[in-house]
């Protein structure tokens, strides 16, 4: 359970309270608010505030005085062409405010993302909660054979109760520690600064994250993809379903253009243009590398 009973109640208090605006909101968003989304097993992701909406992307690129919007599907059809031609500083016009909490080691890739703004909670000054990631048993997997920066198969039997104990072992040790070095019981404990340098990687911290829409969608085009690693990529799954509620026109573009479409290199697109003369193209053919070859094949599904 991420919250407690306190926090809760703190979240619910705040989605009680309305106020009269004149800006623009997004309905779909608004059910978001606030609300904590669960991830890994102590984890969220929960949205603090927002700037704009749809209309509020195609307003920028119109530069117009009034909400500037014509006709949805004209609005869709704009977001659309900014997205094909990589026009994105209207996609700036939108920001998001997050609220976050997840493993040191996933806080590690995502800080990699620096256009962002972030604050994160202070170990120096607070205590770390006793929460550490463990896999849940199909996250538990072997190093993959093929791919160094992957993993494999689910470990399963001995080996994945083996691997279990020592995680949780290790962390609940590392606590004890961490614990026993800050506690006073008459002394005055060691500084909190530097007692957390025991703690290992799958502690859970937290941070506000803000971002305007247009990184936001770089770092959902990393991090929502097969590539990235699993614990991170289920944060920006969470991000995508809120993005999709939020602006629903771009985000169908990203899904479209980004996420679903791919880029080819001339030499690629040099063989796209000889398989449909009819040429049989090959590796050996085709000047690519093997590796990109393969990638290739992925691409056209072949
Ligand atoms: C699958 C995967 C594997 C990875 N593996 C590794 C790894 O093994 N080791 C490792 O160190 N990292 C790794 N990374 C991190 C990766 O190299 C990037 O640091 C990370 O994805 C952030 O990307 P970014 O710089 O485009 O994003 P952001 O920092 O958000 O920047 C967005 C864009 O702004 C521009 N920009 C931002 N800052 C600058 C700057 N100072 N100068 C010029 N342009 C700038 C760039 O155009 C950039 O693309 C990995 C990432 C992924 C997704």
């Amino acid at each position: 359970m991420p919250l407690s009973p306190d926090q809760q109640a703190e979240i619910d208090a705040q989605r009680s309270e309305t106020q009269q605006t004149l800006r623009a909101t997004a309905p779909g968003m608004e059910k978001h608010l606030y609300t904590a989304h669960p991830v890994l097993d102590h984890g969220f992701v929960r949205v603090i505030d927002y700037m704009g909406d749809d209309a509020a992307i195609c307003q920028a690129a119109r530069v117009s005085y009034g909400r500037g919007t014509k006709s949805v599907s004209n609005d869709e059809g704009l977001i659309r062409y900014l997205m094909r031609h990589w026009h994105s500083t209207p996609f700036e016009m939108c920001e998001i405010k997050l609220h976050v909490k997840l493993p040191v080691f996933v806080a590690r890739q995502w800080i990699r993302h620096r256009t962002a703004n972030v604050n994160e909670y202070s170990a120096r000054y607070s205590i770390l909660d006793r929460e550490f990631y463990i896999p849940a048993p199909d996250a538990l997997a072997a190093q993959s054979t093929t791919n160094n920066q992957g993993r494999g198969a689910a470990l399963e039997g001995e080996e994945a109760d083996r691997v279990l104990r020592l995680l949780t072992e290790d962390a609940m040790r590392c606590y004890d520690h961490y614990e026993a070095m800050i506690s006073d019981e008459g002394q005055q404990g060691l500084a909190r600064e530097l007692a957390r340098m025991n703690l290992p990687a799958n502690i859970y911290t937290q941070w506000y994250w803000k971002v305007d829409l247009h990184n936001l969608l770089h770092f959902l085009r990393l991090r929502a993809d097969a590539h990235a690693q699993y614990e991170i990529r289920v944060y920006a799954d969470a991000i995508c379903d809120i993005v999709a509620d939020w602006v629903p026109a771009a985000y169908k573009a990203f899904a479209d253009y980004r996420m679903g479409g791919a880029t080819l290199s001339s030499t690629a697109l040099d063989c796209v243009r000889r398989m449909l003369k009819g040429e049989e193209v090959t590796q050996e053919n085709s000047g690519m590398s093997k590796g990109e070859w393969r990638e290739f094949e992925g691409v056209i599904d072949v």
